[in-house]
């Protein structure tokens, strides 16, 4: 089995606001999220959110189909993902019926599962996971480095705006916290059995944020949450060499061979570049 493993810096260039979730108000009227010491979070989950959105934004110049949680290729796919229930449903049945021939025929296998569910996924279901099936690549919650962060979160008046005029509705004024620039998180990925689109996909993504013009959290349009993602390295384990697995089983992954991100990912993104320009 071949695992990939991501890791870098995420250094917020501005304050940012990755809020708690609602209902309980707290310190202020929107408060950050924090752990049980107070320091801020931000969980893998926005993080996967926003590295897939960038994917999808940049399938269609890969020449590659996203049904768009967050943007639609004009490369119309026919992933299952936005078809109707009925459909949704007759997959269902399928892969269980598959699953259950599974069992007593040992002609089928999980290969033969996949590879069917693969044909009825757009590339960025397949890649990030859908109703159907698990994220093959996970994004642990980034580690907040103690060096980075003062112990101090910041407070801002903010007014509502009613959304169809875009204007200051009168009298609703709220607060909300920030966590200030210059913090800074350990980042992580890891993901299992990628193929070379799944990889040019990815590879976008990242290195999309490593050049500093994406956010991540709330109020961006008040210029919140730009970060960029520093010193972005990417190592290639097989599993099956047993010196890798046993490093991979003692946590010791700076054995791996790590390697710079840009280096590492280029070959893939040229890859589907060139096959688009006929080259
Ligand atoms: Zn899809």
């Amino acid at each position: 089995m071949i695992r990939y493993f991501f890791r870098g810096t995420i250094h917020f260039l501005t304050a940012f606001h990755v809020g708690a979730p609602g209902g309980i108000k707290q310190r202020v009227d929107n408060p950050v999220l924090t752990d049980v010491y107070g320091n801020p979070v931000i969980p893998g989950s926005s993080l996967k959110g926003l590295i897939r959105s960038c994917a999808e934004r940049s399938a269609e110049i890969l020449g590659l189909k996203a049904c768009g949680l967050f943007y639609k290729t004009e490369n119309k796919s026919d992933c299952v993902t936005t078809s109707t229930d009925v459909e949704k449903k007759d997959l269902r049945e399928k892969l269980r019926e598959k699953e259950s021939r599974k069992k007593i025929n040992e002609n089928d296998t999980t290969e033969d599962v996949l590879s069917f569910l693969k044909g009825k996924l757009c590339d960025t279901c397949w890649l990030f996971g859908s109703h159907y099936h698990a994220s093959r690549v996970r994004f642990p919650d980034p580690i907040l480095i103690s060096e980075s962060w003062t112990n101090t979160l910041d407070r801002r008046d903010g007014v509502g705006i009613d959304r169809d005029s875009g204007l200051a509705v009168n009298g609703v004024k709220y607060d909300f916290e920030t966590v200030p620039a210059g913090v800074r998180y350990t980042f992580k990925a890891e993901g299992e059995d990628l193929d070379e689109k799944d990889l040019a996909l990815l590879g976008a993504a990242l290195l999309e944020m490593t050049n500093g013009s994406l956010s991540l959290g709330g109020k961006k349009s008040r210029g919140l949450g730009r970060f960029r993602l520093e010193d972005l390295e990417a190592a290639k384990v097989d599993l099956n060499i047993k010196k890798d697995f046993l490093h991979f089983l003692a946590g010791d992954k700076e054995k791996f061979h790590w390697i710079k991100a840009s280096e590492f990912f280029e070959p893939y993104i040229k890859t589907r570049l060139d096959k688009l320009s006929g080259k």
